[in-house]
């Protein structure tokens, strides 16, 4: 280890650390600039009804158009965002930007938005989302809040009563990346939940020749199945995939066999040619 190594050890990955560091400052700072600029934009993904291929919605998926490095993944920057404190402001925008571009599709559809667990320590989120409803036009009922377990493990009450009143209002909430966290039993019973997505590593591996990862996975999505929520296979990305998902009865699919992440314009193009097609080849 580093410490059985002495200084000599920690002093080998000085520059390598100090290069890190200097490069996460840099780019909390360009954060801060992409906010206030034009940088980031909402990309869309389609989910579907297994046994249709008709789209039922679409899940907003954040990306940043970074001057110099080019497109930024969520799964680099909003980690950062969540250190420097700013996924606050920037999770407003995305509810703000998906509710208002929601509202210009044909009514049957849902949006779903991902949420930090900070936003839920803001006591700014449920008036976000009720005005972000309001000045949109949408109904809540067309909303779907996406968290992961994570957000139960801190500051549960005020998480419940947040929960809760959004529930009140027709919201939905969905478990996303089911099977990858800490979940046991007794929270399954006490989180208010809608819908339940089950991790696209499980997906995956539907499609496994190893029969006990195939097996695994199969059993993972019975189980969310049986759970009586809506369930949502994340990541399908193969016919096999697919059938083994509609034998098992889950009720919607996502992934690139129906369509990748797209731009805004791009799905409302999509929505005017009543493109059904893209999806049905299912
Ligand atoms: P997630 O909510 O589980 O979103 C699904 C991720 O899987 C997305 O990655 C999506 O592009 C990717 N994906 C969808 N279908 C397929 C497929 O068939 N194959 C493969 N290999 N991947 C597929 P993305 O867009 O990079 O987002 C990563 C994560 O970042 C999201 O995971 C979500 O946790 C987070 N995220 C994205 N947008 C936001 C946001 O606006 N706010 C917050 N708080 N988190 C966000
Ligand atoms: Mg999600
Ligand atoms: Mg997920
Ligand atoms: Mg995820």
């Amino acid at each position: 280890s580093a410490k059985s190594g002495g200084r000599g050890a920690f002093r080998f990955f000085e520059p390598e650390l100090d290069q890190l560091m200097h490069a996460r400052r840099n780019l909390e700072r360009d954060m801060r600039d992409a906010l206030a600029g034009r940088e980031f934009e909402l990309h869309y993904q389609p989910f579907v009804n297994t046994a249709t291929g008709e789209i039922r919605g679409f899940e907003a998926l954040l990306r940043w158009h970074h001057p110099r490095r080019g497109l930024v993944l969520p799964g680099e920057f909003i980690p950062l965002a969540e250190e420097a404190g700013l996924i606050v402001p920037l999770g407003e925008w995305v509810l703000r930007t998906a509710c208002a571009e929601a509202a210009k599709w044909p009514a049957h559809l849902r949006i779903a938005i991902n949420l930090s667990p900070a936003q839920f320590r803001s006591k700014e989120l449920v008036p976000v989302i009720v005005d972000a409803l309001a000045s949109s036009g949408i109904s809540p009922h067309r909303l779907e809040l996406e968290v992961t377990e994570t957000v139960i493990m801190h500051d549960s009450e005020a998480v419940f009563a947040a929960l809760g009143q959004l529930r009140e209002l027709g919201v939905r909430i969905a478990l996303d990346d089911f099977g990858t966290g800490y979940s046991s039993l007794s929270f399954l019973q006490r989180f208010p939940f809608d819908k339940i997505k089950v991790d696209r590593s499980f997906v995956n591996e539907l499609s496994s020749t190893r029969a006990d990862a195939h097996h695994l996975a199969r059993a993972v999505v019975r189980f969310a199945v049986s759970l009586g929520k809506t369930t949502t296979a994340e990541g399908v990305e193969t016919k096999e995939q697919l059938d083994v998902l509609r034998e098992e009865g889950c009720v919607e699919t996502q992934g690139y066999y129906f369509g990748r992440p797209m731009p805004a314009s791009a799905i409302a193009k999509m929505l005017r040619r009543g493109d059904k097609a893209a999806v049905c080849a299912a």
